[in-house]
């Protein structure tokens, strides 16, 4: 996603005052309140007489989710289309570019498919079954590949395919790009007020984004008193395994990097991590890569010393695809769903959890929370009930800020790698 003012969060003191407290300590408040609720309402053993309000209290989660899954395919399509009306690639950098996003993505999917394999936190305790069962269908890649365009264009919106999305984004994004060149080499502007309007939509779909993300603290106050009125704190050890078992692909996928900064670049690794610490804190602090860009930026040239065509290849146009954090995050939280409620995923499956999750995290804005939006798009793929991510939104404070931090370290990666094997200053 590219950086428009907009996009960043309104002037503090024109919020009402509730708004201004940080929506992590909301989130911390709610969680607090919720367990005391949950205690009061029974913790495990709650009364009968209680049962239509414990019901109830899941209606804000359930309402939150909706809207997520509702805005995930319109994200994804602007956000699409404006990062190709938008960006500026050169070439052979561009081709240079995909082919290092593609495999640091994939290789993101792979270490947190390979721990949720390995760790299985999902068999670590037990979390409530949501209210509607889904079956369990044998999904084929091939049939993946025959499904990947739509009956009609605008279908994968109404579906929330999101394969066939990313395949009508990429088409018309590449066109569009292609007529927006040919029209400023003949001096014309037609193009101007599609960019426009795509801009204009963007910003939209984000500001009502920003809605959804504003009632996430009910909704985990809701989901939480919930689950711990009806099964007590049993869930909550379950989820701690989960926590543990994303840290761990998380750190895996950072040792990735400094190998790859290591032997593709003349960067060392030590410098590397202390020159991007700003960012790093940065991104972990704020929960978006988005709003660290322009620090991301600023570090690789000062602190890293990279040059500046690399850095902004890397944290500019990159960071609009790359959400590496996101990614491994998406499939493992499939993985972690399915070993919670026995709905084992075989290989076929798994290879579609990581289709999808490379596309959710593509289409993932770089903004807190962004990517639960297009988790459920994975879930959608491999037919696992999305009503459980309301209790992965429980953690997702504290997780959002881990992954983003990856976020950004992987688009200094590529910076890293595309500046090459020659420091700047060996050629000045
Ligand atoms: N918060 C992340 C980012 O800004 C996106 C996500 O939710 O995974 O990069």
């Amino acid at each position: 996603m590219s950086q428009t003012e907009s996009q960043h969060p309104p002037d503090n003191a024109s919020r009402p005052w509730w708004r201004r407290i940080p929506l992590t300590l909301q989130i911390v408040i709610a969680l607090v309140l919720a367990v005391i609720l949950g205690i009061a309402l029974g913790a495990g053993n709650p009364s009968p007489s209680n049962a239509a309000l414990i019901t109830n209290l899941a209606i804000p989660a359930e309402l939150v989710l909706k809207a997520l899954r509702a805005l995930a395919t319109p994200l994804i399509l602007v956000a699409v289309l404006h990062t190709f009306m938008t960006a500026t690639i050169p070439g052979t950098a561009g081709r240079r570019l995909a082919l290092l996003l593609f495999t640091n993505t994939t290789v993101a999917i792979l270490v947190g498919l390979l721990v949720a394999n390995v760790l299985r936190p999902g068999t670590w305790g037990s979390l409530p079954k949501p209210q509607t069962t889904i079956a369990n269908a044998n999904l084929d890649p091939w049939g993946l590949i025959k499904d990947a365009v739509p009956e009609a264009v605008l279908a994968p919106l109404v579906s929330n395919n999101v394969i066939q999305l990313i395949v009508v984004a990429l088409c018309f994004g590449i066109v569009l790009r292609g007529l927006k060149s040919e029209q400023i080499a003949q001096g014309k502007t037609g193009y101007q007020p599609i960019e426009d309007v795509i801009g204009i939509l963007f910003e939209a779909v984000i500001r009502i984004l920003n809605w959804v993300i504003a009632l996430v603290p009910f909704a985990v106050f809701g989901i939480v008193a919930k689950t711990v009125a009806e099964k007590g704190f049993a869930p909550f050890i379950s989820l701690a395994a989960f926590i543990v078992a994303v840290l761990v692909a998380l750190v895996l996928q950072a040792c990735y990097y400094l190998t790859r900064v290591k032997f593709n670049s003349w960067v060392n690794p030590w410098r590397f991590l202390a020159g991007g610490s700003d960012a790093f804190i940065t991104a972990f602090s704020t929960s978006s890569s988005t709003v660290t860009m322009p620090i991301t930026w600023e570090v690789l040239q000062t602190k890293v010393g990279l040059r500046e065509s690399s850095a902004s290849l890397g944290a500019l146009v990159g960071a609009n695809f790359n959400n590496d954090g996101t990614a491994l995050y998406e499939a493992m939280s499939a993985l972690y769903i399915s070993q919670v409620i026995g709905q084992h995923l075989n290989l076929g499956q798994q290879l579609i959890v990581v289709l999808t999750s490379i596309f959710a995290s593509v289409g993932a804005a770089g903004i807190p929370n962004a990517g639960l939006v297009t988790m459920t798009l994975v879930f959608t793929s491999v037919r696992l009930p999305t009503e459980y991510i309301a209790l992965l939104v429980t953690v997702d404070w504290f997780l959002d800020r881990c992954r983003t931090a990856i976020n950004v370290m992987g688009d200094m990666t590529v910076s890293a790698v595309l500046d090459g094997k020659k420091p700047r200053y060996e050629e000045e």
